[in-house]
């Protein structure tokens, strides 16, 4: 056996991954050589032995939490995007409806400024139990931004998002966070849009839902916007044009 090559007398190939290797590609590797078994060495020393599927369970997990908001435990913008990319698709392959949503926690950054950030953290986790609690399983919830979550409602009209989201907004509305700082109420600001196939990927088709709720924070926050009443009823003034009359006011009185 020392005379000969090593590659002579094994059957299989041998490869060894390092830490920063990626571990798709590590196990698509293991496969097409089929390879069951990884040694895990740490500082030279043999710590354990991984089968592929031990390994392949530790990967679903890896993958599962990037695409997961550690603090809510909802899927993240990166899920969320995807989510909303898929569905389009399949829209435009089916002709099916398709709603989406932005909420936004309103004067959130009153709870941080009064409360504390922790506080704040608590109130994030509870609304993310809400969401939970309250959409049904093919429907997505998902925190794209600080405060900021999107709702996707799969094979949906607008004027059933919209009731799904009334009745959230009211449940957000009613219900009071246990905080370590005593029970907090907290009001979130909804807009609702049926997507249609004039948007041409996610990040435009939320640009309508922002826009909506904008017209929801204009109009005094606590409450749902979608194209269903967006036409109606010219906007309240906005917050800015409100502040520069008021500043214009007080400069002609002085
Ligand atoms: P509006 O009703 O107009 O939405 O007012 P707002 O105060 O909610 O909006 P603004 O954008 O001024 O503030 C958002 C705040 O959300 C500021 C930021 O510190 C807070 N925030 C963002 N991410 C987190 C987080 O993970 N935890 C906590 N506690 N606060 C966060
Ligand atoms: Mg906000
Ligand atoms: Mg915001």
């Amino acid at each position: 056996v020392t005379s000969c090559l090593v590659q002579t007398v094994m059957t299989q190939s041998i490869i060894s991954c390092a830490p920063e290797d990626s571990v798709v590609t590590t196990l698509a590797i293991m496969n097409k050589n089929n390879i069951r078994h990884l040694p895990v060495v740490v500082n030279g020393e043999p710590l354990t032995m991984l089968s592929i599927r031990e390994f392949d369970i530790a990967c679903q997990h890896l993958e599962a939490l990037s695409y997961t908001d550690e603090l809510t435990e909802l899927p993240n913008r990166r899920y969320f995007m995807g989510a909303l990319d898929r569905e389009m698709a399949r829209q435009q392959r089916t002709g099916t409806v398709l709603s989406v949503a932005i909420l936004d926690l309103d004067h959130f950054k009153h709870i941080n400024d009064t409360f504390g950030h922790d506080v704040g953290d608590q109130v994030l986790r509870h609304l993310g139990e809400i969401l939970k609690g309250r959409l049904r399983g093919y429907d997505v919830a998902g925190r794209i931004g600080g405060e900021e979550f999107g709702l996707l409602f799969p094979d949906t009209e607008l004027a059933d998002a919209v009731t799904v989201c009334t009745s959230l907004r009211d449940q957000i509305r009613d219900c009071k966070v246990a905080t370590s700082a005593g029970p907090i109420n907290f009001t979130a600001s909804f807009g609702v849009a049926e997507l249609d196939e004039q948007y041409p990927d996610p990040a435009t088709a939320l640009i309508e839902a922002d826009r909506l709720l904008y017209v929801a924070k204009r109009k005094g926050r606590d409450r749902v916007a979608s194209s269903l009443d967006a036409s109606l009823a010219p906007l309240q003034p906005s917050y800015v044009d409100v502040c520069t009359q008021t500043v214009k006011r007080k400069v002609t009185q002085q």
